[in-house]
């Protein structure tokens, strides 16, 4: 089965019963047992029928072997990490989202974590950091807000060298574009509530294991902590994960106008888009990654011309998130990771006159517009 039509039919849409299109709301905590005959379904922190349905989908989607859905992105996250055993290292991609950054140091540090940054964009450098501690490799590709590129080849081969567990936040690429477990990583992980929900109704966390071991493993901390997502959050979510394909081309589309255009900006002293990176860059994405996506981040001139722009637009609402329909624009400075301590943030490039833009549907002669008149000096 091709992706798109995955999207559409993946796993078992629709119900057994009766014939629905779509897989029903088991709006359901707990099923009926015969003290024999437990059946598939008991209780629903371990397995929900409409979760099922997702988890099974996101799993053929990743070509992963076992699929989990969370009730947040983070809520994937932490799962993941709680792999790990005090004193184990885990290196990161250094631009990495904010709340993950926060995860690490506020949550996962006092449980004995030690987190380490690196630009994962440099192979050497990532090499340099490993030491006897490292246990997981952690890297986002593009990375955020800095739409950085890691070459997830290189990352699985120096995982499989040192014995280290690589995790791709696949939030950014998608499914549809990038499939990390293919490339060697051993395990996915989605924020949900972006690209693959896709309309700025829910939030939910997915994680796939390309291993059964994995698998089982995960299984144990997702059901045993139970940051399950709810029935009517699955049913959400596999209705938007149906179109992501028109989503995603039509999405990118207006992200490869708006790109070059905002690059001959006046104000824009930088813009950051994997279609206009550098050549090695731009190389080592398209590898690994079928499109160049819909998130641009811009330095401007000044600070000022930051917040204007922000201020001033009337289709880019200014919000968190990113990946919906809508246009959004974002201070990462100041909002999605305002977590990073301001060394940090001004040695990696996240300064107070980054803009980061989720291109969203609309008609690309009102975002051009919309744009153009909240630049205008
Ligand atoms: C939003 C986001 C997360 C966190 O996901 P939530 O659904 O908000 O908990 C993790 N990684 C990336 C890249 C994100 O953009």
């Amino acid at each position: 089965m091709r992706k798109k039509t995955a999207l559409i039919h993946g796993a078992h849409q629709g119900d057994r019963h009766f014939g629905a299109m779509a897989t029903p709301i088991y709006q359901s905590s707990t099923f009926r047992q015969a003290p024999d005959h437990p059946g598939p379904y008991q209780y629903s922190r371990g397995a929900n029928p409409s979760r099922q349905a997702l988890e099974d989908q996101i799993a053929l989607l990743e070509e992963g072997e076992r699929g989990f859905a969370f009730a947040s992105g983070m809520a994937a996250i932490t799962a993941v990490m709680m792999l790990l055993r005090p004193g184990d290292q885990v290196l990161l991609t250094q631009d990495l989202y904010g709340g993950t950054y926060r995860l690490m140091e506020q949550v996962m540090a006092p449980f004995g974590l030690k987190a380490c940054y690196v630009d994962s964009s440099q192979p050497q450098e990532v090499a340099a950091a490993i030491t006897p501690d490292s246990r997981m490799l952690y890297v986002e590709t593009p990375a955020n807000p800095l739409l950085s590129i890691t070459d997830l080849s290189a990352m699985a081969s120096l995982a499989q060298q040192h014995g280290l567990l690589l995790v791709v936040d696949n939030t950014f690429a998608t499914p549809y574009w990038q499939n990390p477990l293919a490339l060697g990583a051993d395990l996915v992980v989605h924020s949900a509530t972006k690209y693959l929900g896709g309309h700025s109704d829910l939030l939910a966390g997915l994680a796939v294991s390309r291993s059964a071991e994995l698998g089982r493993r995960l299984f144990r901390i997702q059901a045993s902590t139970g940051a399950v997502l709810g029935p009517q959050d699955c049913f959400l979510l596999q209705r938007g994960i149906k179109t992501l394909g028109v989503r995603m081309e039509g999405i990118e589309d207006n992200a490869r106008q708006l790109a070059p255009w905002l690059a001959a900006q006046q104000a824009v002293r930088r813009l950051y888009y994997p279609g206009l990176a550098a050549p090695e860059a731009k190389a080592a994405h398209q590898r690994q990654c079928g499109g160049f996506g819909g998130i641009i981040s811009l330095e401007l001139d000044s600070a000022e011309r930051a917040l204007a722009l922000a201020r001033g637009c009337h289709y880019f609402a200014l919000a968190d998130s990113l990946g919906a329909v809508e246009s959004l624009i974002n201070l990462p400075a100041r909002m999605s990771h305002g977590a990073l301590p301001a060394a940090t943030r001004q040695r990696l490039g996240i300064s107070d006159s980054l803009v980061r833009l989720s291109v969203g549907l609309e008609d690309i002669d009102d975002l051009k517009a919309d744009l153009a008149q909240a630049l205008a000096p």
